[in-house]
């Protein structure tokens, strides 16, 4: 099974991640304001970003800065990004 995190937000548009040990369907369930998105772990350093709402990985990617749960730092869209595609992120640092 996948490591999920759920994501805080936190001034404007900036993810930060925690882990939990819900599962893709709890977490699909949750509901308020803050609950509106999760990561997934895919390999190291790379991450799926899920928005429960349906909004376009363009706009997760122009609105949003989402932090690795490993170090901390800024991770990066990859790209190119497909609109009906989950957007995917990878920390440089911890993808090597
Ligand atoms: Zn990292």
């Amino acid at each position: 099974m996948s490591q999920n995190y759920t994501l805080i937000t936190v001034g404007h548009g900036r993810l930060i991640p925690s882990e939990t040990t819900m599962t893709e369907e709890q977490l699909q369930k949750r509901t308020g304001q803050s609950s509106a998105f999760w990561l997934t772990r895919i390999m190291d350093g790379i991450y799926r970003l899920n928005c429960k709402n349906k909004i376009t990985a363009e706009h997760c990617v122009r609105n949003y800065q989402v932090y690795c749960p490993q170090c901390k730092l800024v991770m990066e869209p990859v790209f190119p990004v497909n609109k009906h595609e989950t957007p995917v992120y990878t920390c440089k640092k911890c993808s090597k």
